[in-house]
């Protein structure tokens, strides 16, 4: 089993012709509205390819949870542990500009709210893998990775978006997934003066004992291991726009350690499904599926 511990968003989405300024009004032709949230595109990602998922999270008493919750439960993602609480669903603002840079506001709401609870509950075992990222917050993080880890189970850290993880969570963590931006956060919180990414896998991995990858955009991933480095190149696509390539690389990485993969087989996996997201514009409906990343892995 699969557990996701983390956000559910809607992401409402307008184009712009060019972003606001401070205190500054720009109109928009239309807007829409898609699922989104680290957590359930995680989720979706390890279920598309090929994983058994538990979601635990929160969303409100509102119609923006049914849109959040729709194309998960479509795909067979277990979402009997979201919470309806007293809080409007989690909702991501985002502005686009003619030249495709953006501007996102995230307003936490029902995700303030979500509880560890059923992950203790789920009485995770030895062979369970638990997802985390930053969307929720984090002192229950921490009680649903030490309910992970009593089990026996291995807990995944993706420290997105980008901030300082709390020491205990830092010490309860199995394997660290960043990109290039988020590993430079932790390593100067940290107080390192590594700036590039391969140093930092590699310290992560030699002090801390964590299995660390951080992944590289169009240039691929290097991950550290035992002592081990790995870089892998991503496989070469046309890619049309990358949201969500970070959330797919998590979930199908998760999902192919889940099935028995090791580290590199696992990587090279994350690797495919991210390019893949890349293929396809918007974030969940761009998740690969199984059938898909196995293609493009065996090419
Ligand atoms: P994030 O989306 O979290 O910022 P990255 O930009 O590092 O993370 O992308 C994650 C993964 O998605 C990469 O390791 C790679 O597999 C894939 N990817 C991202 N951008 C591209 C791209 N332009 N072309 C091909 N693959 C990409």
């Amino acid at each position: 089993m699969i557990v996701v511990f983390g956000s559910l968003n809607v992401d409402l989405v307008t184009p712009v012709e060019r972003l606001p300024g401070a205190g500054e009004t720009v109109l928009g032709p239309g807007y829409a509205l898609h699922p989104g949230g680290k957590g359930a595109n995680q989720a979706l990602a390890a279920r598309r390819a090929g994983a058994g998922v538990t979601l635990v999270g929160a969303v409100g008493r509102d119609g923006f949870a049914e849109i959040a919750l729709g194309l998960l439960a479509e795909d067979g993602v277990d979402l009997s542990h979201v919470a309806r609480v007293g809080a409007p669903t989690g909702a991501a603002f985002i502005a686009v500009d003619a030249a495709g840079h953006n501007q996102i506001v995230v307003a936490a709401g029902a995700n303030a709210l979500a509880r560890a609870d059923a992950v203790e509950a789920l009485k995770p075992g030895e062979g369970d893998l638990l997802l985390l990222q930053r969307e929720v917050p984090e002192g229950e993080c921490l009680r649903a990775a030490r309910a992970m880890r009593a089990g026996g189970g291995r807990v995944i850290l993706n420290l997105a978006p980008a901030g300082e993880p709390a020491p205990d969570l830092l010490a309860l963590t199995d394997i660290l997934i960043v990109n290039e931006h988020e590993a430079q956060i932790l390593a100067g919180s940290l107080g390192w003066a590594e700036t590039e990414p391969d140093a930092i896998a590699q310290r992560v991995d030699a002090e801390r004992g964590i299995a660390s990858i951080v992944t590289l955009g169009a240039a691929g991933a290097v991950g550290w291991h035992g002592g081990v480095r790995r870089r892998l190149e991503a496989p070469v696509v046309e890619a049309v726009d990358t949201v969500a390539a970070g959330d797919s690389f998590v979930g199908a990485f998760a999902a192919a350690l889940q099935a028995g993969f090791g580290f590199s087989g696992a990587l090279q996996r994350g690797l495919a499904a991210g390019s893949l997201a890349c293929t396809i514009a918007g974030a969940q409906p761009s998740v690969p599926r199984r059938a898909a990343i196995e293609a493009l892995v065996g090419k």
